[in-house]
This record gives structure tokens, C-alpha cells and sequence, in this order.
């Protein structure tokens, strides 16, 4: 529970010191901190008594088939149940759909808990989550009614469904096919891969949120959106799960490959626009993947420092060996996984908060500003928060020597688990090429204008109190511009400025990371 609450404590510590939830709550003032703490021990009691215990028995359990359908491991349908039912699920959903209408930068605050308590069941709660925003923006008022209520009730559960064996980062690719019904409805033909819970034994249905080609034009647009759901009045619909996946981790995240025989579902949104409709759902995704990332980083850093203080190695033979943490080598390794954790913790506060001002704020200048700053930070949000869980996982591995590389301790399950984490909801390389092309070329760095002055505003609120950091962000943040110039003045050769793509998305996080540093000090 400790390390639970700790967590929380710090997230709260860290939101009074987030200029973006400043903003926030002037608007909002009903969320003062006295009730952003106790929200966030709330989260932090669930997380520990619903999830945590799941976590490393899941992941020894694995999923199965069996009879045709996937079996998850002991526990989840309970705990999935209940996560619904305490509305953790519908936290940041508009009340007028049934959600608790909070700001999604709580959302973001609570969401590591829940990850570092079972990340492989959260994955089922994270896109039924991101189903219930994408169809209260895009369906027809009934079918989003019908399927949020009961998606926010546990009862049901959403995937995103989009990857087949020859589109993967080539979503254009895809093959699956859809034609109207005289009934109305599409049929679905085709076959899906990796899909994160494509079938389970958590709820009820499936509604797959699924794009698929109509027409004959190539290439994305050519895509429709779909919701497709395993039952259709009270009988199978035509989807079968043809394998799961054996994967180093996520053991209790059951990965399907899913063929689609004639199943019908429900167009979501315009005819040709399901890629562009899907960015509802994939945006918060990729928010909750640097979440994810996040909350495995805290458990590895939580458990490599209590680890360092307990073992003892080293110092004179005539005394008694000195715990590890003592150690100025030991202390730099405590050090950079705890700085590595927190400067994402405060990058992922500030960027929801900047997303919730972006459909908050009253003045209309403002929100488009904080739109493109958010588009700018998402990323590396995605990017980073996903490296952040391995690194750190890694890091913690290195700290506790062997004991670290044994079942007995979670940090081997940890690192497992979030390595997959910089490759689905786009890889690394995915998200370099969309910070470069679009947030740089495209949108003619509007996004970095805002964070450019917004990062300045936090150095010269800092130069009086910490002046050496301030000027190492200062620095950071030249090195950041003048790489961004040298880019832009690249838009026509695309071959060599794509080379150096992530380079420049690591530069970007460099002044981000020094950025935040300030608020740590
Ligand atoms: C555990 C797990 C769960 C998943 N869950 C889901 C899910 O629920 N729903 C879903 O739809 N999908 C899911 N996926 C699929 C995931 O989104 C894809 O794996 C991901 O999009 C990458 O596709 P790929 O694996 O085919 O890699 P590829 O597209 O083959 O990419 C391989 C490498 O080539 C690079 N590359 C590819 N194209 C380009 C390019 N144009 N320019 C530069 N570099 C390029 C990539 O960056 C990467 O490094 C999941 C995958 C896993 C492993």
C-alpha cells in the first residue's frame, strides 16, 4: 500500500506545482486540493486492494482458449466488474453520457495507480474507455447511449481494431472489407490481428470499434468506421478467434487474431472519414500508453530504492557492510530512474491539463493554442511514458544486481511488460515521423510556438530559486530551437530530414525533461 500511496501523495504534490491544472482549477474551482487528494487515495486503495493482487498471478496464469472463446486468468472479470461499477472507468465522461464529468487531467493523475496495480486488465478497461468518448462524439444518440451505458456499467467491453497482417504502421493497408445490408447494416469481412481483448470472458459483448475499406478508393481514404459487436440480437455474428498470441509479457492481456465472416455492425460517423473518427479514441490511447509507462516506472522505482536501502555490500572488512543506497554509484542510478519518473509524471499532468483547457477555456484563441500544444506533446508523451516503464524497469534491475532478474521481485515483470509499450498505438518511429512532418512542416510549428513560450514562462518563474537549473533549460531549450530551425529549412529533402525524425523528437524531450526538472527542484 505504501508505495501506492506514495504515488498519490506525489501526483497531488506535483498538480499544485502544474501551471496547466492552475489554469484548470481557476476554472473549475470545485476541484481544489483538498479533493484532488482524496480522489487520488482512492484511487490509490483500489488500485491496491482490486488490481495489485491480480498482477503477478495473471501473469503466470497467461490466457487460454478454450471451447472457441478466451479464458482470462483467475480474478479479472471481478475486478473489471468493480473498477466499472466504482466509476473509475466513466471518470472523465461527460455527465450527460452517464460518466462523473471529471477533468481528464484527473483522470491522468489516477490512471498510473490503476496501471502499476494490473496493467494487463487495465488494457481491457483502457479502450472500452476510449470507446465510450469516440461513440459519445461520433454515433447516432441511441447506439451511443445504448452501448456507453452498458460499457460503463462493466457489463460490456470495446476494442480498437484496426491492425491486420499486412497493416500494421500501414494502416492504409488494410483489407477488411464492408457492404451495406439491405437491412441497413455493414458486413464485415476480413481478418484482424493483435487485437487486445478481442474476445474474453470479462462481460457480455464485444463491440469492436473497427475500420474497414468501403469503396475502391486506396489507401486511408478508403476507410470507414465501424462498430462491430460479437453478438448481434442474442446470436454469435459471424467473428471467430483464430489464435492468441504467446508474448514475452501482458500475459493476462489476451492478443487475438479475430476472422470476420459476414458479421454486421453499425457505420460510426461519415463513409470515408473512419480513420479521422477513430483519432477520438486513438488520441486518449495514446495518452494512457505514456500512463501505462508511467505507472510501471513508479512500482520499478518504488521497489529499487527500498531494495537499495535493505541490501547490504561493501564498505571497510572490519565493519559491517553498508547498505547499497550508500553508494555514491548506487545513489546516481537512484537518482536518474526517480528523476526519469517524475519528469514524466510532470509532463503527462501538464499535457492533460492543457487538453482540458483546450475544450475548457472561454476564450476560443486560447483553446486552438492549446490544441496544437497538446498535438505537439502527445508524441512524446506516448513516446517517452512508454520508455519511461522499460527504462526505468531496467534501470531498477541494474540497482538490485541478481535478485532483480528473478521472479521473486516484479521488476523482470515490469520490464516485460512495458516493452511492448513503444511499439502498439503507433511504434517510435510512427510518432517521430508525425512530430516532424505534421507538428513541424504541416502545422508550421504552431505547437512549438506555445511550448516555446510557455517553457520560458517556467524558466524565468524558476531563474530566482533555482538558477543553474533554470539556465540548463535555458540551454536545453537552444539546442531544441536551433534543431527544429535546421528541420524546417529540410522540408525539401524529406529522405534526410526523415533519417534524423527521431533524433529530433528526442531533442524535443530533452528540453521537456529539463523543462519539468524545474518543478522537482
Ligand atoms: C501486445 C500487443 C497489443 C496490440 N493491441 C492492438 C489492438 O488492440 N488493436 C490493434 O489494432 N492493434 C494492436 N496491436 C498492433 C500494434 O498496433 C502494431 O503492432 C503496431 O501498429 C506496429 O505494427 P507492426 O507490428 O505491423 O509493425 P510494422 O508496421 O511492420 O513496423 C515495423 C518497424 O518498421 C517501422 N516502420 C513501419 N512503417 C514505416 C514507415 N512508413 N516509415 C518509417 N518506419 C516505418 C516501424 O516504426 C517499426 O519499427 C497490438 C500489438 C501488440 C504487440
Amino acid at each position: 500500500m505504501e508505495g501506492f500511496r506514495a504515488q498519490a501523495d506525489r501526483t497531488a504534490r506535483l498538480l499544485q506545482a502544474t501551471p496547466g491544472w492552475q489554469a484548470v482549477q481557476a476554472l473549475l474551482p470545485d476541484y481544489d486540493s483538498e479533493t484532488v487528494e482524496a480522489i487520488l487515495r482512492e484511487a490509490a486503495a483500489f488500485a491496491v486492494t482490486e488490481l495489485a493482487p491480480l498482477n503477478a498471478v495473471s501473469d503466470r496464469q497467461g490466457c487460454r482458449i478454450v471451447d472457441g472463446r478466451v479464458k482470462t486468468p483467475a480474478g479479472f472479470a471481478q475486478a473489471y466488474r468493480r473498477y466499472a461499477e466504482a466509476g473509475w472507468l466513466g471518470m472523465d465522461l461527460p455527465e450527460a453520457h452517464g460518466g462523473q464529468g471529471l477533468p481528464l487531467t484527473l483522470q491522468a493523475a489516477c490512471l498510473p495507480l490503476f496501471e502499476r496495480g494490473c496493467v494487463s486488465m487495465m488494457m481491457a478497461a483502457g479502450s472500452s474507455r476510449a470507446a465510450c468518448h469516440l461513440l459519445a462524439a461520433v454515433a447516432e444518440p441511441a447506439l451511443a447511449e445504448e452501448w456507453i451505458g452498458q460499457l460503463l456499467a462493466g457489463e460490456w467491453t470495446a476494442t480498437i481494431c484496426i491492425s491486420e497482417p499486412d497493416a500494421g504502421s500501414d494502416v492504409g493497408r488494410i483489407r477488411t472489407t464492408a457492404a451495406q445490408g439491405s437491412d441497413g447494416l455493414w458486413q464485415i469481412n476480413g481478418v484482424k490481428s493483435w487485437i487486445s481483448f478481442g474476445d474474453h470472458d470479462l462481460a457480455s459483448r464485444i463491440g469492436h470499434c473497427l475500420l474497414a475499406r468501403t469503396g475502391k478508393t486506396a489507401g486511408t481514404a478508403g476507410l470507414s468506421l465501424f462498430l462491430v459487436p460479437d453478438r448481434m440480437d442474442g446470436k454469435t455474428n459471424g467473428i471467430t478467434v483464430q489464435r492468441i498470441e504467446e508474448k514475452m509479457g501482458l500475459h493476462g492481456s489476451p492478443t487475438c487474431i479475430l476472422g470476420f465472416d459476414g458479421a454486421r455492425g453499425w457505420l460510426l460517423g461519415e463513409e470515408g472519414r473512419g480513420l479521422h473518427a477513430l483519432f477520438h479514441m486513438i488520441e486518449l490511447m495514446r495518452l494512457q500508453t505514456g500512463c501505462q509507462g508511467l505507472g510501471l516506472a513508479s512500482a520499478s522505482a518504488d521497489v529499487a530504492e527500498v531494495y537499495a536501502q535493505d541490501r547490504k555490500q561493501g564498505g571497510p572488512a572490519d565493519r559491517p557492510p553498508l547498505p547499497i543506497a550508500q553508494h555514491p554509484d548506487v545513489r546516481r542510478q537512484l537518482s536518474l530512474l526517480r528523476r526519469q519518473t517524475e519528469v514524466t509524471r510532470a509532463a503527462i499532468l501538464e499535457s492533460a491539463a492543457r487538453m482540458d483547457l483546450a475544450r475548457l477555456s472561454a476564450d476560443e484563441a486560447e483553446r486552438a493554442q492549446m490544441r496544437d500544444f497538446s498535438a505537439f506533446m502527445l508524441p512524446m508523451i506516448k513516446t517517452f511514458g512508454a520508455e519511461a516503464g522499460f527504462d526505468v524497469s531496467n534501470r531498477a534491475m541494474q540497482v538490485m544486481g541478481a535478485a532483480g532478474y528473478t521472479k521473486e521481485w516484479p521488476v523482470e515483470q515490469h520490464l516485460r511488460d512495458s516493452r511492448v509499450m513503444t511499439i502498439y498505438e503507433g511504434t517510435t518511429g510512427i510518432q517521430a515521423i508525425d512530430f516532424l512532418t505534421r507538428r513541424l512542416w504541416r502545422d508550421q510549428g504552431r505547437g512549438l510556438a506555445v511550448f516555446e513560450r510557455l517553457m520560458r514562462e517556467g524558466i524565468a518563474a524558476a531563474s530566482a530559486d533555482c538558477p543553474a537549473a533554470a539556465s540548463a533549460a535555458e540551454a536545453a531549450l537552444a539546442v531544441f530551437l536551433a534543431m527544429a530551425a535546421e528541420l524546417s529549412a529540410l522540408q525539401g529533402d524529406p529522405e534526410a530530414a526523415l533519417y534524423r525524425a527521431e533524433d529530433y523528437m528526442r531533442c524535443a524531450w530533452a528540453a521537456v525533461t529539463a523543462w519539468m526538472a524545474l518543478r522537482l527542484e
